[in-house]
C-alpha cells in the first residue's frame, strides 16, 4: 500500500536530480503524488487541498540546500509541514486547576473513551503521581458503567459509582463533591457514547461541560475512522471547546490520516495515541513519527529487502550463535559486519531508500567520506594478525604502530576503531543474540 508512493517519489526525486531549485513545473508531479498519498491515508479531501497549497507556497523558489536534491528537499518540506500541522513538541495533560482537575472525555461510541479514561488514569497515577477518581455519565448503557469500573480498578484508580436511573448532571455533581472532599487531584469523566452525532446527546455533554468547567476536554477519535473523522470532529468542535485529542487504535493498519484532518478541523493538539487495547497502550503523540506513517514507510521495506538480500545469512547466523553461546564478539566478527555493510550496496544507495525525514537529517553527511571510512576500517583490521583479531586486548602500543603502518593510517585511527569495536562488543553482549544481524532477519521476515 505504502510502497507505491515511495516508489513514485523515488523516481521523481531521481528525475529532479541536477536541478538547483524547486519550480512550478518540477514540483507539480511530486505534489500530485503527495496528494494521492494523503488521500490513500484517508486524510479528508478539504484538508488535503489546504495542505498541498501550503506546501507549494513554502516550496516554490526554495533553494536546494547543501547536498540535497530538489526532490529530497520537497519531501522534507512535506514531512516538516505534516509534522508541524499535527503539532510540535510534547503536549501533556494540563492539570493546572484548583484540584480536582476535571478531565471530560468526549467522542463517538466505540471510539475508545472508556479504555482511554482508564489509560489516562494509569498514566496520571504512574507518571505524575496523582490521586485519580473516575466516573461514568453513560446512563444509557449499564454495561458501560461496569466497564469503567473494571478498567479503573485495573488502572489502580478509584471509581465513583453511578447508576442508569440517575441524571448525568447529578452524577457529575456528586462525583465532583466526593473528589473535593477526599482530596483527589484529578476527576476523569467518561461520557455517554453516541453512534452518530445526536442533538440530545450533544446538549447533554455541553451541559456537563458547563457544570464541571473541565481543565481538559479531550476528543477521543478512532484512527480507523478515516474520512468520517472530519464530520465527527466538526460536530464536537462546534459543541465543545476542545483542549486536546486522543487518537486511538493506531496499532491498527490504518495510515492514520485522521490525525491530520482532526487536528486541522479542531485546532486542538493531539496529546496521546492509543496503541493497544491494554491499559499501558497509551503513548504521547509523536507528530514527526506520525508524518512518516501518513506518507508511507515503503522505503523502509525496500531498504530491508536490499539489506537482507545482501547479507550473507550463514555468516550472520554463525555470528548470532556465537554471541548467544557467550563466545564473545571479536574483531573478525566486527570485520564481517563492516563487510556486510559494504555488500548492501554502499551507503549512498541505502540513503536513497531511507524515509525522507531521515535523509533530511542526514543531508549534511558526506556519503563518499563515510564509504572511505568503511574501507579504511577494513584495511586496519586486515593488517592485524589472526591472534590479534581474536584477542584485541593484546593490541598495545607496538602492535598498534605496526598495524597503522600496514594500513597506511595514523595510530589514532587504530585507537578509534578499537574503541568503536569495544562499544559494539558491549552492545552485542547486551543484546545477547546477534544484534544487527538478528534485527535485520526479523525485519526481513
Ligand atoms: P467507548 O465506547 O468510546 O467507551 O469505547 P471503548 O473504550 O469501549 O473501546 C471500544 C473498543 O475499542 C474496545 O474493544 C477497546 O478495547 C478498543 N480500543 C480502545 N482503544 C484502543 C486502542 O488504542 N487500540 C486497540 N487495538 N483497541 C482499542
Amino acid at each position: 500500500m505504502a510502497s507505491a508512493l515511495t516508489d513514485k517519489l523515488t523516481r521523481l526525486v531521481k528525475e529532479m536530480r541536477g536541478q538547483a531549485r524547486i519550480t512550478e513545473t518540477n514540483v507539480q508531479d511530486m505534489l500530485r503524488e503527495v496528494r494521492m498519498a494523503l488521500l490513500e491515508a484517508d486524510v479528508a479531501l478539504p484538508v488535503v487541498r489546504d495542505f498541498i497549497a501550503r506546501v507549494k507556497e513554502k516550496a516554490l523558489g526554495q533553494e536546494v540546500l547543501g547536498s540535497l536534491k530538489p526532490g529530497q528537499t520537497l519531501v522534507s518540506i512535506v514531512n516538516r509541514e505534516l509534522a508541524a500541522t499535527m503539532g510540535e513538541g510534547v503536549a501533556d495533560i494540563n492539570l493546572a486547576a484548583q484540584p480536582p482537575a476535571v478531565i471530560l472525555m468526549a467522542g463517538l461510541q466505540g471510539a475508545g473513551k472508556t479504555t482511554t479514561t482508564a489509560k489516562l488514569a494509569k498514566h496520571l497515577i504512574e507518571k505524575r503521581k496523582k490521586k485519580v477518581l473516575t466516573v461514568s455519565g453513560d446512563v444509557y448503557r449499564p454495561a458501560a458503567i461496569e466497564q469503567l469500573k473494571t478498567v479503573t480498578k485495573q488502572a489502580g484508580a478509584e471509581w465513583f459509582p453511578s447508576t442508569p436511573d440517575q441524571k448525568p448532571l447529578d452524577i457529575a455533581h456528586a462525583a465532583l463533591d466526593y473528589a473535593k472532599k477526599h482530596y483527589f487531584d484529578v476527576l476523569l469523566v467518561d461520557t455517554a457514547g453516541r453512534l452518530a452525532i445526536d442533538e440530545a446527546l450533544m446538549k447533554e455533554i455541553k451541559d456537563l461541560h458547563a457544570a464541571l468547567n473541565p481543565v481538559e476536554t479531550l476528543f477521543v477519535v478512532d484512527a480507523m475512522q478515516g474520512q468520517d473523522a472530519i464530520n465527527t470532529a466538526k460536530a464536537f468542535k462546534e459543541a465543545l471547546p476542545l483542549t486536546g485529542i486522543v487518537l486511538t487504535k493506531l496499532d491498527g493498519d490504518s495510515r492514520g490520516g485522521a490525525a491530520l484532518s482532526v487536528r486541522q478541523i479542531t485546532g486542538a493538539p493531539i496529546k496521546f495515541a492509543g496503541v493497544s487495547e491494554k491499559l499501558d497502550g497509551l503513548e504521547v503523540f509523536d507528530a514527526e513519527r506520525h508524518a512518516g506513517r501518513i506518507l508511507g514507510m515503503g522505503d523502509i521495506v525496500a531498504l530491508v529487502e536490499q539489506v537482507t538480500a545482501g547479507v550473507d545469512m550463514e555468516a550472520a547466523q554463525k555470528l548470532a550463535a556465537k554471541v548467544k553461546s557467550g563466545d564473545g564478539f571479536d574483531l573478525n566478527d566486527f570485520l564481517s559486519q563492516i563487510q556486510q555493510m559494504k555488500q548492501m550496496g554502499g551507503l549512498s544507495s541505502l540513503m536513497d531508500k531511507l524515509p525522507s525525514q531521515l535523509t533530511a537529517k542526514a543531508g549534511a553527511l558526506d556519503m563518499d567520506k563515510a564509504e572511505k571510512d568503511i574501507k579504511r576500517k577494513e584495511g586496519i583490521i586486515q593488517s592485524m594478525t589472526p591472534l590479534e583479531r581474536r584477542k584485541p586486548e593484546l593490541i598495545k602500543a607496538t602492535r598498534k604502530k605496526r598495524i597503522a603502518n600496514g594500513a597506511g593510517v595514523h595510530v589514532q585511527e587504530v585507537n578509534r576503531l578499537l574503541k568503536e569495536f569495544e562499544q559494539m562488543q558491549g552492545m552485542m553482549k547486551k543484546m545477547k543474540g546477534g544484534g544487527l544481524m538478528k534485527m535485520m532477519k526479523k525485519m526481513g521476515g
